[in-house]
């Protein structure tokens, strides 16, 4: 009727058809209520739909089994997401060559609820036991934290603690869309140039750097890699790159955010050296200002007391928080005890390219390992700690000692 009567009074054709797209626009979103693509796989049945699993060695592989698989292959969550959604990461990443995986994603803040049964194992297994009625502590006052402005800049040499934020009614990078990627950069952008003093910055977006510019900054390790990593790409986190992503840094490069990489926000406070103490100073307070500009815009940060902050991948959950040193450890690297020492203080190694890299001449990136039940002061003590016990173990080491009686007790 309503077109009929625009048509007929006229009116310029190019806006009887926009007139027209919009009511066919209306009536694809109210037929869109339901996921239909996952309706129709329902015409198989869930042996025929059973991915294989045989060859995996990631936590959602221990997880997955066809009675979990047929109790939630046919959800999805309010945007969409769906069992097959979350692990497929997983599916196509049986192995990593140098961490354990999760082996699957969340798509949105309700991807935790809807797919409990497959997220609660993996998130026990990951996060050291951690169960659905346990409660998260979150604590981000810097002056709680002891020492730590002394790791030895000889042995140390760049310190660094990174977390993630997701804003709350927005889809995570698994399943949003370019609009909704926009929006959160649109939106990141405005909060982030407000701040000011020693967080005054600028925005980079990825799709204004060249290849040079970008390869520095990766090479620097101020960036984000390319989208490189299979479990990145298997994730659907690369779709559409480098539209919607970008860095934006305070002007000295110690404070810097990195958007819609797998998480909405990254927050990262860095700098050369040994002084863990006045990185994480910077952390929170920038982190603090950050969180203050997006609720003044109406723009919470999705966290509830059972999961804290609610990232992308369930390894993150909790603080999101990874603190790290780039060490040498030419010695204590070679050293059988090693691998224990490192798991009795609750600490990861990585390369010093990142996540995908293993190390060089001995040098090493050394975090914590766990994110969950305990606080960001908490899991940043124990980086300071232990890499302070393991630069002495190495400089005994150096000397010809013994350090059996510096390693710690199993807890
Ligand atoms: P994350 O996911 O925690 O940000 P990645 O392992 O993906 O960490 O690494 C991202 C980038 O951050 C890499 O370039 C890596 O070299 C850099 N990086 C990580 N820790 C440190 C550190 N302590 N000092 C300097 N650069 C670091
Ligand atoms: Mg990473």
């Amino acid at each position: 009727m309503e077109a009929a009567a625009v048509i007929g009074q006229g009116s310029d054709p190019k806006d009887c058809y926009l007139f027209l797209f919009s009511c066919a626009d209306r009536v694809r979103k109210a037929t869109m209520a339901k996921n239909c693509h996952n309706d129709y796989k329902m015409k198989f049945t869930m042996e025929e739909e059973f991915p294989d699993l045989s060859l995996h060695n990631n936590h959602m592989a221990k997880v997955v089994n066809k009675e979990l698989y047929a109790k939630l292959r046919d959800k999805s969550t309010p945007s969409g997401f769906t069992l097959d959604d979350c692990i497929q990461t997983g599916v196509d990443n049986p192995g990593h060559p140098f961490i354990m995986t999760v082996g699957c994603v969340a798509g949105d803040e309700e991807s935790y609820e809807v797919f409990k049964d497959l997220f609660d194992p993996i998130i026990s297994d990951r996060h050291g036991g951690y169960k659905p009625t346990d409660k998260h502590k979150t604590d981000l006052n810097f002056e709680n934290l002891k020492g730590g402005d002394d790791l030895d800049p000889n042995y140390v040499l760049s310190s660094r603690v990174r977390t993630g934020r997701s804003i709350k009614g927005y889809t995570l990078p698994p399943h949003n869309s370019r609009g909704e990627r926009r929006a959160v950069e649109k939106m990141s952008i405005e909060a982030l140039n407000s701040l000011d003093g020693e967080f005054k910055g600028k925005y980079y977006p990825l799709k204004d750097m060249s290849d040079k510019e970008q390869d520095q900054l990766i090479a620097d390790h101020f960036l984000f890699d390319k989208p490189v990593s299979p479990l990145l790409l298997a994730a659907g986190m690369a779709r559409d790159w480098p539209d919607g992503r970008g860095i934006w840094h305070n002007d000295n490069k110690t404070f810097l955010v990195w958007v819609n990489e797998e998480d909405h926000l990254r927050v990262i406070s860095m700098q050369k050296g040994g002084n863990m103490k006045e990185v994480f100073r910077r952390f929170c307070v920038g982190l603090k200002k950050i969180e203050e500009v997006f609720k003044k815009h109406k723009h919470g940060f999705m966290w509830n007391e059972h999961l804290g902050y609610v990232l992308t991948c369930p390894s993150n959950l909790g603080t999101g928080l990874r603190g790290g040193v780039h060490v040498k450890l030419e010695k204590l690297s070679t050293h059988p005890k090693f691998e224990e020492i490192l798991t009795r203080l609750r600490l990861q190694k990585r390369g010093t390219g990142g996540v995908d890299t293993a190390s060089v001449g001995g040098t090493f990136d050394i975090s914590n390992a766990d994110r969950l039940g305990s606080s960001e002061v908490q899991q940043v003590q124990l980086v300071v700690d232990g890499v302070k016990l393991m630069v002495e173990m190495e400089k005994k080491l150096e000397k010809g000692g013994n350090i059996d009686d510096m390693i710690p007790a199993q807890k």
